[in-house]
C-alpha cells in the first residue's frame, strides 16, 4: 500500500468534530468550554480562508510529487489557483518550504522501507479516546517502525510548537487506530511546519507513552468535555474559545490579576511590579475581547448595555484643497510664514494663527470633516447618543 493521498478533499469543508483535535488544548484544560460555545456560530476568518488556500496549494504540489497528476495537469490547476485572491509570491514561497520538508520526509521514508504508507489530507478517527472525534492529518507517513505526522500552519501571528502539542498527538492516535495494525510502530515523530514564522518544530514519542497519555489524560477529560462537565479553567487556551469575551471564569481570573492582593509596604516591590507587568498582556487581551464583543453586539444587534450608549467619536479635519487655502490666505494678505512651515500648516496651527473667526471666514468652506469612529461610552458622556442599526453606514 502506498501513495494513497486523496487529492479531491475540499479543504474548506473539512468536517469538524465537536471535540476536534485543533481545539484539544482548550477542551483538555477547560472541559465544559466546547459545549458552552455551541450556542455561538462558527466564524470563518480571512486568516482561516488563507490557511485553507495554502493547504490546497501544497496538496497540488504534493499530488504531483506523488505522481498522481501529470505536469500538464499541475500547470493547468496552478494557473487557476494563481487567480485566487490569496495567491502571491510570499504564500507561494511559504508553501514551497512545507512541500520541501514533506518531500524530504517522503524520500527518507522510501529509503527506510520499500513499502511506506504515505497519506495526504487523511481523515483519521480517534474516537476510542475522544467520543465521536476525528480529524484530518496533512501528512501521515508510516515507514519501517516509525510513524510521522506533519502539519502545515499557515499563520504568522503566534508560533505553534509541536512539543507536547495535543493536536499532533491526537492525529497520531487516529493514525495508529486506523492503520497501526499494518505496521510494527514503536516511535512517532510529530512535526509542525509554520513557514511564515520560520518555525519548524518536532516532538518525538514512543507509542507506549502516547497510549498512556491517551488513556490517562485524554480519555477522562474527553468524557467530561463531551458531556459539557468539569471545571472552567482559564488560561492561554482561552484565546480561541468562542465564549472568551463573556466567560465568567476568564473574567474572574483577569479581575483577580487586576486586584492583586498586594501586601504592605505601601510602595510596590520590584517583584510586584514585575507581576503586574507580566499580567498586562493577558489583561489587555481579555479587556479588548470584552470591548469588541460589547461593541459588536451594540452595533450589529442593537444590544442596549445598561448605562452605555453608542456615540460618534471625534472626526478629524483636513483641507479639501490645499492650493485654494494658500490662494485665499495670500489674497487676504497673510505672508508665507503664516501659511507655510515646511508644508502647509495643520488646521490647528492655522486656526491659532488666524484666529477662529478669520479661519472660519477664509477657510471654513475648505475644511472637510470625516465622521468619527463610533464608540461605546458611559451614559454621562456629553456627546449625543446615536442610534445604531445593523444596516447603518457609519462610514
Ligand atoms: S474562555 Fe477560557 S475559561 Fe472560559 S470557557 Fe472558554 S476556555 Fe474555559
Amino acid at each position: 500500500m502506498k501513495n494513497t493521498g486523496v487529492v479531491s478533499v475540499n479543504h474548506s469543508e473539512r468536517a469538524h468534530a465537536s471535540l476536534g483535535a485543533s481545539k484539544a488544548r482548550q477542551w483538555l484544560a477547560c472541559t465544559p468550554s466546547i459545549r458552552l460555545g455551541e450556542q455561538y456560530e462558527e466564524e470563518t476568518s480571512v486568516y482561516a480562508r488563507e490557511g485553507t488556500f495554502m493547504h490546497e496549494l501544497s496538496e497540488l504540489y504534493l499530488s504531483y510529487e506523488l505522481k498522481q497528476m501529470t505536469k500538464a495537469q499541475l500547470n493547468k490547476k496552478l494557473k487557476q489557483m494563481k487567480q485566487n485572491k490569496f495567491y502571491n509570491s510570499e504564500i507561494e514561497q511559504a508553501v514551497q518550504i512545507y512541500v520541501d520538508v514533506v518531500t524530504e520526509k517522503m524520500n527518507e521514508a522510501r529509503a527506510r522501507s520499500k513499502d511506506p504508507l504515505i497519506l495526504i489530507e487523511q481523515k483519521v478517527d480517534f474516537s476510542p479516546w475522544v467520543p465521536e472525534a476525528f480529524g484530518t492529518g496533512d501528512l501521515i507517513l508510516f515507514s519501517g517502525n516509525r510513524l510521522e505526522i506533519v502539519d502545515l500552519k499557515g499563520g504568522k501571528g503566534v508560533k505553534v510548537s509541536a512539543v507536547e502539542n495535543p493536536q499532533m498527538r491526537l492525529y497520531a492516535l487516529g493514525a495508529i487506530n486506523n492503520f497501526g495494525v499494518l505496521f510494527d510502530i514503536d516511535s512517532i515523530l510529530m512535526t509542525i511546519v509554520q513557514p511564515r514564522l520560520d518555525n519548524i518544530s518536532t516532538d518525538e514519542m514512543q507509542v507506549d507513552e502516547l497510549l498512556e497519555w491517551a488513556e490517562e489524560v485524554v480519555k477522562p477529560r474527553a468524557e467530561l468535555a463531551f458531556k459539557g462537565e468539569g471545571d472552567f479553567i482559564a488560561g492561554e487556551h482561552c484565546r480561541f474559545c468562542k465564549v472568551k469575551a463573556s466567560c465568567r471564569a476568564r473574567a474572574e481570573e483577569n479581575l483577580k490579576l487586576a486586584c492583586m492582593d498586594f501586601q504592605k509596604p505601601p510602595l510596590l516591590t520590584d517583584d510586584e511590579v514585575v507581576e503586574v507587568l507580566t499580567s498586562i498582556d493577558q489583561l489587555l487581551s481579555w479587556a479588548k475581547d470584552v470591548q469588541e464583543y460589547a461593541f459588536a453586539m451594540a452595533m450589529n444587534e442593537n444590544k442596549q448595555w445598561p448605562g452605555m450608549k453608542l456615540v460618534e467619536g471625534r472626526g478629524s479635519r483636513k483641507y479639501s484643497d490645499e492650493n485654494a487655502v494658500i490662494e485665499v490666505l495670500t489674497a487676504a494678505g497673510y505672508n508665507s510664514d503664516v501659511i507655510y512651515k515646511k508644508s502647509i500648516n495643520t488646521i490647528t496651527t492655522l486656526e491659532k494663527e488666524l484666529g477662529k473667526k478669520a479661519f472660519q471666514e477664509l477657510l471654513g468652506s475648505l475644511i472637510t470633516k470625516a465622521p468619527g469612529k463610533v464608540k461605546l461610552v458611559p451614559e454621562e458622556d456629553k456627546r449625543p447618543e446615536i442610534k445604531a442599526s445593523p444596516e447603518a453606514d457609519f462610514q
